[in-house]
């Protein structure tokens, strides 16, 4: 895709930074280069929030930030993160509903991972690599000096370039690169790192994610897979091999550093040995998750069923979870919920219960399948079996707190999904699903002026701040109509938001006049 698609032979290969790995302060100058960047950024950001291909799924969030956190605690510790380029730019992946196997960086610090990324990789290690290589294309500055050289055309003008391309990467898809048409080649022409910077990400990324406590050969691992894949069909399946080119030289500086590491490294604990083995085992279900949600077809589900129930046959599988069924784990996990999305709820619950004895010594792993049981129920139509006893309140991660709350919300518990929700958004008030669930606890209970504000934040948070001040308008409205449908406080907040609003969509319609 896009901004990964680089060929680029423009790129000065004596730039600074390219070298010493090390960056300068941001000064004056690119203070100034950074916000623009930002601004071209949440201008790409705005639309992919809108594209139906993007994907809000708290479990696979949750599991992709687990890796991406120390991944730029790390950055930060070696100093190639500083701290205004930290401040400045958004640092938030995107998932994308996407078969095709990529990853790719951003303008302003997003970045974007396919579904299809997460199902391929074989460990947390190898999406490790990939993640570290496109973190450094950021904090190296390689999209900004490419942004440099764009001078001519608008910031507008880059963010219609940017989008056209990531639509053009879509699963290698004719039909969508035809919509960009002649647009689409001049973004690989135009837009595309040197081969400088290509190995400076991948010796950097190397630093950071070994840093970061991942397994040095998850690099070599990766390339194998992408190897292996490339010789296997070449059938658009593959955008991050057209844009990162697996040449001899990149295999082989890989292959030096991960045995150089190899021999630096002590031998690892019994404690690391059974932390990597719990690691493979949640990975091989997450793995199987973003193959479901990838919508990969009836036939696939299928067929995903039918290995689940060759795997479970008594003699094959052995419960706990060893290194030996780590595989079985996933099988069985993509069983139930293919079985799921096949309606086949009895078939779903069968797997799930087959796959239990498997996790229940890793507790991330045994917490991915009380949330699997959760999301067949609710599948299924039907209330969660665990919703009348759960305590929300005591819920912490991302998953665990919105999966819950549509769990209670079948179980008309509003209120309490509309008290854990409040103090969740207060913490992360840029989470539009959590606003969303908050709107609809709201409404459940009547609480209507409430309701349409969450709806306005949810909109907000996704950057679409003409839709946001829609409603906060409406909220407004309704309070004056019925004086009685809000408190004195949630008036006073509903004036401050709208006013905030009105002035951001102001300064958006100033930039839009310099950027066009
Ligand atoms: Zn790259």
């Amino acid at each position: 895709m896009a901004l990964a698609n680089f060929s680029l032979a423009q790129a000065p290969a004596s730039a600074p930074g390219v070298t010493t790995g090390s960056l300068p302060s941001l000064g004056e100058t690119s203070e100034l280069a950074a916000a623009a960047e930002r601004r071209i950024g949440d201008r790409i950001a705005a639309s992919i929030y809108r594209d139906p291909d993007y994907i809000d799924d708290p479990v696979l969030v949750d599991y992709v930030q687990s890796l991406w956190l120390p991944l730029i605690a790390a950055a930060r510790a070696r100093g190639e993160l500083h701290v205004e380029l930290e401040e400045r730019f958004a640092w938030q992946v995107f998932l994308i509903r996407d078969r095709s196997i990529n990853a790719f960086a951003l303008p302003g610090g997003y970045f974007g991972v396919h579904l299809g990324l997460i199902a391929a990789v074989g460990s947390a290690d190898e999406m490790a690599a990939v993640l570290g290589h496109e973190i450094s294309h950021v904090t190296q500055r390689h999209i900004s000096r490419m942004l440099t050289q764009q001078s001519r055309q608008t910031p507008w003008m880059i963010a219609a370039m940017v989008l056209g391309a990531l639509a053009a990467g879509k699963n290698g898809d004719a039909a969508s690169a035809a919509i960009v048409g002649g647009q689409a080649v001049a973004v690989q022409n135009q837009l595309n790192f040197s081969r400088d910077m290509e190995r400076e990400a991948d010796r950097i990324g190397f630093g950071v994610m070994t840093d970061a406590g991942f397994e040095s050969r998850g690099v070599t691992a990766m390339f194998e897979k992408l190897q292996q894949a490339s010789r296997l069909n070449d059938n658009g399946s593959f955008p991050y091999l057209r844009s990162h080119p697996l040449t001899t030289e990149r295999i082989a500086a890989a292959q030096a550093r991960v045995q150089l590491a190899s021999m630096e490294a002590e031998k690892p604990s019994r404690e690391k040995l059974v932390e990597a083995g719990k690691a493979r085992v949640l990975h091989a279900m997450m793995a199987s998750r973003a193959r479901i949600l990838a919508a990969p077809g009836v036939d696939a589900l299928r067929s995903m069923v039918a290995e689940a129930q060759r795997r479970t046959s008594p003699l094959v599988m052995q419960a706990p979870a060893s290194a030996d069924n780590v595989r079985d784990v996933g099988v069985v996990y993509a069983g139930a919920y293919a079985a799921a999305q096949l309606r086949d709820f009895a078939g779903a619950r069968t797997f799930l219960a087959k796959l239990r004895p498997f996790v229940a010594e890793v507790p991330q792993a045994a917490g991915a399948a009380d949330l699997l049981a959760v999301d067949i129920d609710l599948l299924a139509g039907v209330v969660p079996a665990t919703a009348a006893s759960v305590d929300i309140s005591k819920a912490t991660s991302r998953a665990e707190v919105l999966t819950q709350a549509r769990s209670l919300l079948a179980a008309q518990r509003a209120q309490d999904v509309s008290s854990r929700l409040q103090t969740w958004v207060a913490a992360h008030p840029k989470d539009a699903t959590a606003w969303q669930l908050l709107a609809v606890a709201y409404g459940n209970q009547n609480q209507n002026v409430r309701a349409i504000r969450a709806d306005a934040e949810s909109r907000a948070a996704q950057l679409d701040y003409p839709a946001a001040l829609d409603r906060f308008k409406a909220a407004q409205g309704l309070m004056r109509s019925n004086p009685g449908s809000a408190d004195y406080v949630e008036g006073s907040i509903l004036d401050t938001r709208t006013r905030q609003t009105e002035s951001l969509i102001k300064e958006q319609a100033l930039q839009d006049k310099v950027d066009h």
